[in-house]
């Protein structure tokens, strides 16, 4: 078996393995698409003690620019560090990949470090997918996996699913955080991060208005107070701390026992929102309605493709009864 052999060599640490897992998930073939599944499923099953990090913000606020220096910082901690950059622009042209442009920066030798860029442009409403599967291909492997996306708005809620912590990289800018605080971006990340912290006052000045903007939002179910840090990726100022603080976000989950929970909520969202793709809001409503699909999902303990299958099936034979 294709999945038995390639779990196997993932969970042995094997480098070579990564790549081949993520070229077995992009592989449409319907064989192919069969023993991605299991793999998948192999893996879910098996857990893992990777910390799962989401790196977020506008374009050119400096998060592959930081996401090195980070990069750097874990390296010298002796940690390994994999890395899904995705880019959800469909440009044919005009810029580099993300992950290409890390790439450049960072060794490609080393053996702590892959990068892996993912295009939404070849994959129509199939990012999702294939983001999920690197982080839990990436997950068996490196000691931290980072999802870095581009994006203030829709990108956040979906990156927030599949990450443990969520990082938000602002940069100095006068009336950002009203944007922010329209975008309902305030709610979601872990961190804040105002990056260029060495152009001076201006930095400053937006971290204090995303401080003031935090303390007027409504207070978290988790108890965790998300801190505004400061950081020149630049400089490496305010590097360490940083690092320290994903450490303590990480270590505040597990203290609370909350991590379960967190990827819990995070498979029901997605179920929810493949059946939804495949569906629509009718297939959800046949089915019983968002909740009760909700529920069904927490307490499933089938394997989340088992899962889609069965919920998939039921709601095609519903669509196919005449409505009572
Ligand atoms: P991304 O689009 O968010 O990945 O941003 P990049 O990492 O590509 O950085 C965008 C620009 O900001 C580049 O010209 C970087 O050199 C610059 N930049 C990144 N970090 C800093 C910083 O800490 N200070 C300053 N002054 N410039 C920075």
């Amino acid at each position: 078996m294709p999945a038995d052999d390639l779990a196997g060599r993932l969970f042995a640490g094997e480098r070579a393995a990564v790549s081949d897992a993520l070229n077995l998930v992009d592989d449409a073939r319907p064989e192919q698409q069969t023993a991605a599944r299991e793999l998948l499923d192999r893996l879910e099953a098996r857990g893992d003690t990777a910390r799962r990090l989401g790196v977020t913000g506008a374009p050119g606020s400096g998060k592959s620019t930081l996401i090195d220096a980070v990069l750097r910082e874990l390296r010298s901690r002796d940690q390994s560090v994999g890395i899904i950059a995705v880019d959800p622009s469909s440009r044919s042209s005009g810029g580099a990949l993300l992950g290409d442009r890390l790439r450049m920066r960072s060794g490609a030798a080393d053996p702590g470090v892959f990068v892996r860029s993912m295009a939404a442009r070849d994959r129509l409403g199939g990012l999702a997918d294939a983001t999920r599967a690197g982080v839990q291909i990436l997950s068996a492997v490196f000691d931290w996996v980072f999802v870095e996306t581009v994006g203030v708005g829709q990108s956040e809620s979906e990156v927030a699913y599949l990450v443990d912590t969520l990082c938000f990289v602002a940069q100095p800018a006068a009336g950002d955080t009203l944007q922010f605080m329209k975008a309902g971006i305030l709610e979601l990340p872990d961190l804040f991060v105002v990056n260029k912290a060495d152009l001076g006052a201006s930095a400053l000045r937006t971290a204090n208005e995303l401080q003031a903007g935090l303390g007027m939002g409504t207070s978290r179910e988790d108890d965790w107070t998300p801190p505004v840090l400061l950081t020149s990726a630049r400089d490496g100022e305010g590097i360490r701390e940083l690092v320290d603080q994903m450490e303590a976000h990480r270590q505040h989950l597990d203290a609370r026992d909350s991590l379960g929970e967190r990827r819990l909520r995070g498979r029901v969202a997605y179920v929810l929102e493949s059946l939804q793709r495949a569906y629509g809001a009718h297939g959800i409503d046949r089915a019983g309605g968002r909740h009760a699909l909700e529920q069904r999902i927490s307490s499933s303990e089938s394997a989340t493709s088992v899962l889609l299958a069965t919920l998939g099936q039921e709601i095609e034979a519903q669509i196919r009864e005449p409505t009572p």
